[in-house]
């Protein structure tokens, strides 16, 4: 019996390496059989402790009982339909009427796919409403791999061999106060993300995001606010910019908002969104955007946060994670609810604690921009056993 898994395991892995395109020389290639709550299942039978959350997306764990349930009975009555925005569906009228109810004068919601396709929608609405051509966004930010997202990417080590790419934009330093000057009145929009992710969890200065807000409705630039990692509760609040007292012209979701379904949103007010319906007429479409299934995922997963005490509990758990963690090599622990960046000073410490980890069955990664700090950010629903297992895990990694 233990051999024929093996042997499955050993072939499933060679033609996955084979015929399913790779991103990296060295993939992860965990053999996933199912994963429920914050557990992933190998097909050796071994469990993992997701302490990643898919990147993500899966805010409420794997398949949470809410969420499968309303997949299943939306499997039930339709899937695709038509393109995006022909028909009314039920669950993206729902959806974005929730979203709505809770987003200050945010209140027309564009769904598609994925991180990326919010960004690309998103500049093009700065540019539809502004007719400018220039954006400025933040060094070590990520927005997506797509031409127009990648775009915004600097340094640009993951994008140089792929120029050119959009011409016109131009970088900032997170937090650092010289910069909003370069927001004139030939930029579009500012780009941000709310809480850095990939340069390693790094939360906003209030004053300086106050700052940029202001530069930006002095100057006419939109404020794009990229919550594609930040949003959905990870940072203690439904939506990050809620603790900094600004609000975005244009907001973005994905990720968390799909609840593990695949699910994207670029948010604003309907006084500018509407200007994607002429000049041109369908200037910006999509096939599968806020696929019917993914949206009855996403209303349910926004449900649980709205209606349960999940995202109040957010802060207590990421202090539960920085007061436990304690391998010597800690340098720092920044912070953002439920999601930390532990750097321990060097990539190579940051592979040796991974693999540790993931030899006893606990997955953790590092970040885009950010080698030698550990990325947490399980699943909001972690318990507080399952945050001291994962702690008594890292504390023993040799590194
Ligand atoms: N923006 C941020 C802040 C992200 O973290 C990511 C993905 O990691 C994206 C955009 C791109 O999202 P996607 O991978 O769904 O295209």
């Amino acid at each position: 019996m233990r051999k024929t898994g093996f042997m499955h395991y050993a072939s499933q892995r060679a033609l996955f390496l084979q015929h399913v395109a790779q991103t990296s020389p060295a993939p992860l290639a965990l053999e996933i059989e199912s994963a429920s709550g914050c557990w992933l299942h190998d097909v050796s039978g071994k469990k993992y402790l997701d302490l990643i959350a898919g990147i993500g997306p899966s805010v409420l764990g794997h398949r949470h009982p809410h969420v499968l349930e309303a997949v299943l009975q939306q499997t039930g009555q339709y899937w695709h339909t038509l393109v995006y925005g022909e028909y009314v569906l039920s669950p993206q009228v729902k959806l974005a009427e929730r979203l709505a109810s809770v987003l200050p004068g945010l209140d027309s919601v564009f769904f598609v796919n994925s991180g990326a396709e919010a960004t690309e929608g998103a500049m093009k609405l700065a540019k539809r409403a502004t007719g400018r051509p220039h954006f400025v966004a933040c060094r070590n930010a990520y927005h997506g791999s797509t031409q127009g997202a990648a775009s915004l990417m600097s340094p640009d080590d993951f994008t140089r061999a792929f120029h050119p790419l959009l011409p016109g934009v131009f970088h900032i330093n997170f937090n650092e106060t010289a910069g909003p000057e370069l927001i004139d009145d030939r930029v579009a929009a500012v780009i941000v993300e709310t809480v850095q992710g990939e340069a390693g969890v790094i939360p906003p200065d209030t004053g300086w995001l106050q700052a940029l807000r202001r530069r930006c409705s002095e100057t006419g630039a939109l404020l794009i606010l990229d919550e594609i990692q930040a949003g959905m509760g990870r940072t203690g609040t439904l939506f990050a910019f809620e603790q900094y007292g600004i609000v975005p012209d244009i907001l973005l979701l994905a990720k968390g908002l799909g609840g593990g379904m695949p699910l994207g949103a670029f948010i604003a007010p309907k006084s500018l969104m509407q200007l994607l319906t002429h000049d041109p007429v369908l200037g910006h479409i999509t096939t599968f955007g806020g696929h019917p299934v993914s949206a009855a995922a996403g209303l349910a997963t926004l449900e649980v946060l709205l209606d349960t005490d999940l995202v109040s509990l957010v802060k207590r758990k990421g202090d539960l994670f920085r007061n436990q963690l304690n391998h010597p090599e800690i340098r720092e622990i920044r912070q953002a609810g439920l999601w930390l960046g532990v750097d321990v000073g060097s990539f190579e410490r940051v592979q040796k604690i991974i693999a540790h980890c993931l030899h006893e069955g606990v997955v953790t990664d590092w970040f885009l921009f950010n080698n030698h700090t550990l990325r947490i950010a399980p699943p909001l629903i972690i318990s507080e056993e399952e945050i001291s297992l994962a702690c008594s895990v890292i504390n023993a990694a040799k590194a």
